[in-house]
């Protein structure tokens, strides 16, 4: 996954583009918690801070003042290719001969390996090992005369997802891909509300800041309102004190991941014109016409089965409660690294509530299973707490099929619908019932056609053929990096 953002202020004195996009970047922590960082020009210069750890240790109050400047892009990341070393963390910056380049990537690529072998042959060394390192290499080595001919040039050879924040000493660019995987929008700062804003400047579109985002929901928090999403196949070039410009530089196929709507993205932010919440809690009432059971109560696993359990219990009739407290502190289970830390993830985050759960027959929802272990712990605990029923509804299909296009689920038998059928998953997590929402099901509750997204993990059909050497990637280009 991972989090961007962009921040263009109006003109003037150098300013403080920086504070805004940490802040910005705050509002999409959940898509990323490995590291985090940000780059910032003040017209002449970037300057770059990036480490690991969350977004409020690495961009705290000692950093930002060092980093002044009218643009800016930050990034949190979660990995898909390469390690959690420092050197992996974005944005990623290089000087190339014509410029200096600093990027923040959503998404993942898979044609990594033909990337690396147009980088000088294959023989070239990476300060580290991710494929937004290669991508910022060859633009940066790019002989084109700027930096949007440079996207032009490159980017109709790069395959896969990206969603970029593109920062060289001048502008911010927002770039996504062709099929758009990953979401990214444009929202305006009013002039009167940007911080640095010039009274001189009349033209009321060239007098505000823009901002570039993973997600709406970090343009509330500073203040800007939304404006559009950024096309698939289209760069949105921010100056400062001049409106936007687009250019096209694909044919959009669009082909949105629908795991963004079901699971991933912030319930107060808005896709395809559905509020995030709304669609959650409208696939759980049809969850609920799917796979109906008489139970005494309806509960989420928190947080992010919340809507849809709501959903289920108003289309059920039956009651809602919290029956587990969640430990707001402790990382995302899905989005952590490795097995071990996922495990102790689970332990430390969940805790049924005993007054709510004791002597019940639960219907229990979450959005959706992937290996099944939290699950699995999940149904331990509330039949410890003395639930005498757990009925298991998951508002996803099942997920069949691993992504390369974002979501580190790149090895089959990591997913546990993959390998088991369902009366064995439904055995395994030791859940009275199990039922998932169907495909239908979720397009019947967004109101929106098949062909507006990318269903691959349920239903194996990839919009962008994804090459053999790419299934398993995560750590191919390890070998190029510089010193390993
Ligand atoms: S494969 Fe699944 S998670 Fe990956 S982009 Fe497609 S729908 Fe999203």
């Amino acid at each position: 996954m991972c989090g961007v953002f962009g921040v263009v202020l109006p003109g003037g004195e150098p300013t403080d583009a920086a504070s805004i996009a940490a802040l910005g970047l705050f509002a999409l922590q959940h898509r990323g918690q490995e590291s985090a960082g940000l780059a910032v020009s003040d017209g002449d210069q970037l300057m770059l801070y990036k480490d690991l750890g969350m977004i409020s240790s690495v961009l705290d109050e000692r950093r930002l003042p060092s980093l002044r400047g009218q643009i800016a892009i930050a990034h949190c990341r979660y990995s898909t290719t390469g390690s959690t070393v420092w050197e992996n963390a974005q944005p990623t910056y290089r000087l190339g001969p014509r410029r200096a380049l600093a990027i923040g990537h959503n998404g993942n690529l898979v044609n990594t390996r033909d990337l690396l072998a147009q980088l000088t042959g294959g023989r070239a060394r990476l300060p580290a090992s991710t494929d937004t390192e290669l991508l910022t290499a060859l633009l940066a080595d790019e002989p084109a005369a700027d930096t949007v001919e440079a996207l032009r040039q490159v980017l109709p050879r790069v395959r896969g997802a990206y969603s970029l924040v593109v920062l060289d000493e001048r502008r911010v660019i927002g770039v996504r891909d062709p099929f758009g995987f990953r979401p990214l929008v444009l929202g305006r700062l009013p002039a009167t509300e940007a911080p640095g804003a010039s009274a001189l400047w009349t033209d009321e579109d060239a007098s505000a800041g823009w901002c570039l985002s993973s997600e709406t929901a970090a343009l509330d928090i500073v203040g800007a309102e939304y404006v559009r999403d950024v096309l698939p196949g289209e760069m949105v070039i921010l100056e400062p004190g001049q409106a936007p410009r687009s250019v096209r530089f694909a044919e959009a196929t669009p082909a949105l991941c629908v795991f963004e709507l079901i699971y991933f993205a912030r319930p107060d932010s808005y896709m395809e014109g559905r509020n995030l919440y709304e669609a959650r809690r409208l696939m759980g009432m049809q969850l609920a016409i799917e796979h109906p059971i008489d139970a005494d109560l309806v509960m989420p696993v928190p947080d992010t089965g919340a809507p849809a359990a709501a959903g289920y219990a108003e289309g059920s009739g039956l009651p809602y409660r919290e029956g587990m407290y969640r430990n707001r502190y402790a990382g995302r289970t899905f989005i952590q690294p490795s097995a071990g830390l996922r495990h102790r993830g689970v332990t430390i985050k969940l805790n049924p509530l005993r007054e709510v759960v004791n002597g019940k027959r639960l219907i229990v929802v979450d959005d959706s299973i992937v290996r099944g272990t939290t699950t699995k712990r999940i149904v331990e605990l509330l039949r410890k707490a003395g639930a005498t029923e757990v009925h298991v509804r998951i508002s996803a299909p099942p997920i069949y099929h691993p992504c390369f296009y974002g979501i580190d689920t790149s090895v089959e038998t990591e997913l546990i619908a993959a390998t088991h059928s369902e009366p064995e998953i439904q055995e395994f997590i030791g859940a009275d019932s199990l039922g998932y929402l169907s495909i239908r099901g979720v397009l019947a509750a967004l109101e929106l056609p098949y062909e507006r997204f990318c269903f691959a993990c349920f239903d194996g059909h990839y919009p962008e053929p994804v090459p053999y050497d790419a299934k398993s990637r995560k750590f191919m280009l390890e070998e190029a990096v510089v010193g390993r």
